[in-house]
């Protein structure tokens, strides 16, 4: 397997869920990120329904509890990261109305228009956003709130090499227009776009994953998979730092209609 050009999707999954299992997030955010994106949202009672959806081990989700007072619930496929989830929710005294639950995506386990608001951090690409947004619509009352981030183009044209990678790894990701334009064309209200300042990137995604790595590669000394999957991450990080300029996460937040 080649380092530089392998996406993530050809790693072995129990590995990269304990690779991931040791660092408060799973992708690039930060909770001034969160709250920012919250700012957006008409204020929600305590009766309201919250879902964050791709929650991993719920860095962003705790955020979320903190700073508006209905009940959320986290949903991830990989039940190790809902058992570390439920530990924060009680880390953080927010057991009573944040809960983990495994499931996916991509088969919802909630009613028609139950919801007050959709969260998903750097999760939704898992199904597609286009596909994410039309289908969990259905899911949300009207004038209820879908807020996710999503990988995106800053330009009309980038350099070879980064058009590649993405291609290989996401060729679902597009330009902010574009995807403004999706987010409409899905039956929502595009309330706002904004793109994720670089601290999320380096300060609150990469810098915590050097000590990961060590760890990591200590624990799978000689195992090939380990070393091509750290191999690939520090590949993403010197290509994030060479292309800042081009590509980022945007948040996006609509409000059906
Ligand atoms: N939202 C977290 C954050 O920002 O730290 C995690 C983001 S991580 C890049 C993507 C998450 O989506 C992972 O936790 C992964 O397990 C989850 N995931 C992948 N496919 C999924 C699916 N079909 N349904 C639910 N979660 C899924």
């Amino acid at each position: 397997m080649s380092n530089d050009n392998s996406s993530i999707h050809e790693f072995d999954l129990g590995l990269i869920c304990e690779y991931f299992s040791h660092l408060e997030r799973q992708g690039p955010g930060s909770p001034e990120v969160t709250i920012k994106a919250l700012s957006f949202i008409e204020k929600l009672g305590e009766e309201a329904k919250i879902a964050d959806l791709g929650c991993g081990t719920g860095g962003q989700t705790m955020v979320l509890a903190q700073h508006t007072p209905g009940q959320i619930k986290g949903l991830d496929l990989f039940p190790t990261f809902i058992d570390l989830f439920n530990k924060n929710a009680q880390k953080y005294l927010l057991q009573k109305r944040v809960k983990g639950i495994v499931g996916s995506m991509a088969e919802l386990p909630f009613h028609a228009e139950e919801l007050d608001l959709i969260w998903s951090e750097g999760a939704i690409y898992n199904i597609g956003f286009e596909r994410g947004l039309r289908e969990w619509k259905a899911y949300l009352k009207p004038g209820g709130y879908l807020a996710v981030s999503e990988a995106s183009w800053f330009t009309e044209e980038r350099p070879q090499e980064i058009h590649d990678f993405w291609m290989d790894a996401y060729p679902g990701i597009d330009t902010i227009p574009n995807k403004m334009a999706q987010m409409q064309q899905a039956g929502y209200v595009p309330v706002a776009s904004f793109i994720l300042p670089e601290n999320c990137w380096l300060e609150h995604f990469y810098k915590p994953q050097v000590g990961a790595q060590q760890t990591f590669l200590k624990n799978h000394a000689g195992n090939t998979a380990a070393e091509d999957f750290v191999a690939n991450q520090r590949h993403e990080e010197k290509l994030y730092n060479k292309y800042k300029h081009f590509y980022g996460y945007v948040f996006y937040i609509g409000k059906k209609i």
